[in-house]
Order: C-alpha cells, then structure tokens, then sequence
C-alpha cells in the first residue's frame, strides 16, 4: 500500500499552477479573510502571497488533493493559521474579524518582524 497522503506529483503542480493563474486573472480574494492577494508575488514567498488552501484538508480527505473542484485563493498566512482546522466561516461569507486593524482600532506590535497586514492573532 502506498500512501497518497500529502504527496506533490506532477499533476497537482500543474492543476496549482493553473488555479493560481486562474485567480490572477480574476483578482480572486483570499477566502478565508476576503482580503486581496499580492498576485505580483509568487506563490508561498510571504504572507500575504497566494496559497493554494483545500476546502476539504488533505488530512482529511486526501483523495481530493488535485480535485480543482477543493482548491480555493488563501494568502499564505491565513492558510497557516487555519492548519488542518475546519474554517470558522460560512463558504462564501467574507469575515473581517480577522482584521481588528480594518476597525481603525490601534494594533498592538509585540511581534519583531515588520507585518504588512494586521493577521496575526
Ligand atoms: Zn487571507
């Protein structure tokens, strides 16, 4: 038996690829916080650049890893801070409670790096 799990293959570049060209093309938000995604960066080179995130986790459901119809536009950051959890929104809802800092309220920088958004939690 071999394992399919978390495992890259050629095809699922390929579908990755063409996903990532398909929401440049259509400015697609992030679908976790609603928020627009740097399409001039490349994928997974900084927080807010495009991710590939799953709707349903490979973990989860791994037989839908290169199933397009599971791919949806994250930013690197919210895709990391979901994990493997289910996302705490409805499908198609855009959530700002992500961001406290669209509130205009004064966010706290504790963190050393320089953040261009407000998503840390
Ligand atoms: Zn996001």
């Amino acid at each position: 038996m071999s394992s399919k799990n978390r495992k890259t293959t050629r095809n699922f570049v390929k579908q990755r690829n063409q996903f990532f060209e398909q929401c440049k093309a259509e400015n697609a938000v992030c679908w976790l916080c609603g928020m627009p995604i740097d399409y001039s960066m490349q994928p997974n080179t900084g927080d807010d650049s495009f991710n590939l995130d799953h709707l349903y986790p490979i973990s989860k459901r791994p037989d839908l890893q290169e199933d397009p119809a599971n791919f949806r536009p994250s930013h690197a950051s919210c895709n990391n801070l979901r994990g493997d959890r289910e996302p705490n929104l409805p499908i198609g809802t855009l959530s700002r409670q992500w961001i406290p800092s669209e509130y205009g309220e004064p966010k706290p920088a504790p963190a050393p790096k320089p953040k261009r958004l407000g998503v840390i939690i």
